[in-house]
């Protein structure tokens, strides 16, 4: 259950998925809820903290600021990752797939270098559309609201979480990774790419 503005979407969490269990997703699902929960409650509190009492040293303020913007992202991050991993194949298509074989050089260089970012992160892999190069990049995050770039739209995260992948593969990430790339929604993935696209257009025309 979430309370306040902002709320949990549904996903189909008793829907099997190769590779990740029912209970992984439910799981992950009630951390998803607590993201859009304490969002919702620090978006509340933040009405009335003391704001003439902040101080980046420690203050009420400055740690509901703090919090704030990792669960804002955890929510979005969350919501992404539950539309890719449902109602896929795992077979790559459409046009992101040529838009990655551009600017990565091959899908495979992609692929390697995106399973390269998950090995290396705390936190996730992100392929993103970054309006600064108006390129794909796979950026590296370690914390939900630190390192995730400014005019960047996520098209594609992969959580590395402990979270994620314990209950069914204990240490081992490289397997989980793996078998990420079995079950991705391409379509979804395809629908964020032509947002991004919409979006990268808008910038270019808006001489920002
Ligand atoms: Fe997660």
């Amino acid at each position: 259950m979430t309370n306040g503005i902002h709320k949990a979407r549904p996903f189909p969490l008793e829907k099997e998925i190769p590779g990740i269990s029912v209970k992984t997703n439910q799981e992950h699902y009630k951390l998803y809820q607590g993201y859009v929960n304490k969002r919702n409650e620090i978006e509340e509190k933040l009405k009335t903290a003391d704001r003439s009492k902040a101080a980046a040293t420690y203050s009420e303020y400055g740690e509901l600021k703090r919090q704030e913007t990792f669960n804002v992202n955890g929510m979005i991050f969350h919501e992404i990752w539950f539309n890719t991993i449902y109602g896929g194949d795992g077979v790559p298509k459409g046009e992101i797939v040529e838009q990655i074989k551009k600017d990565f050089g091959s899908f495979e260089a992609w692929v390697e270098d995106f399973k390269a970012t998950a090995m290396a992160a705390r936190g996730w892999a992100w392929l993103v559309y970054d309006l600064s190069d108006h390129r794909l990049h796979n950026y590296l995050i370690d914390l939900q609201n630190i390192g995730f770039t400014a005019m960047c739209i996520p098209i594609l995260g992969l959580d590395v979480f402990e979270h994620a992948y314990f209950i069914d593969y204990g240490t081992n990430r490289k397997t989980y990774v793996e078998n990420f790339f079995k079950i991705i929604n391409w379509d979804y993935v395809n629908k964020r790419w032509e947002f991004a696209k919409k979006v990268g257009e808008l910038y270019k025309a808006s001489e920002l």
